[in-house]
């Protein structure tokens, strides 16, 4: 069973961003570590944020699962904090709150992928590192957390609104826009 109760004796790491686990080793000692990451820390969200400021609050924590058919070693991840996205309608800011909480299975080398992993939702897997970089992992799952096409319920900027229209169907030429702007 999983818990909160890790998270409960976390240690606060001040340079989280160099943080590096022995991803096996952290989760079999069911570890705990938390800090913070400030996004212009983060040079894969750079394309995707419009204003850089801001932070990230992260914790990482491993966990052991044992059953019948052996030990499982889990990840824990989650990241909370405030982004801002590029409105692929108006091209304005839009906030996005990021809040993740993810299950990561650590696959040994070697070891065969399990099959329902591909099916399931409730958690993904992960190849095990044993030097494993936090913020790495931190950036990866906080891409696959982005909304496809981010944009306002309503728009406020007149750009936008004669495209009401166009609901779910992004121009291609917003997001080009979009890059163009970094
Ligand atoms: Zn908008």
């Amino acid at each position: 069973m999983i818990t909160s109760a890790p998270f409960m004796s976390c240690r606060e790491i001040r340079n989280f961003a160099e943080a590096v686990v022995d991803s096996q080793k952290f989760a079999a000692d069911e570890d705990c570590i938390a800090g913070r990451l400030a996004l212009s820390q983060l040079p894969r969200l750079a394309d995707v944020l419009m204003n850089r400021e801001g932070w990230l609050d992260c914790t990482l924590a491993g966990q052991r699962e044992t059953d019948a058919t052996g030990t499982k070693l889990w990840l824990r991840l989650r990241v909370s904090g405030k982004l801002g996205l590029c409105c692929q309608r108006c091209m304005e800011e839009v906030g996005f709150d990021c809040a993740i909480d993810s299950r990561l299975l650590l696959m040994p080398p070697g070891e065969e992928w399990p099959e329902e992993e591909l099916e399931s939702d409730a958690y993904d897997a992960i190849p095990a590192s044993r030097e494993m970089s936090v913020l790495a992992l931190v950036e990866e799952e906080v891409l696959l957390a982005l909304p496809a096409v981010p944009r306002h319920a309503e728009c406020r900027s007149p750009a936008g609104a004669g495209e009401a229209e166009e609901e779910g169907r992004p121009s291609p030429f917003a997001a080009l826009a979009g890059l163009k702007k970094h």
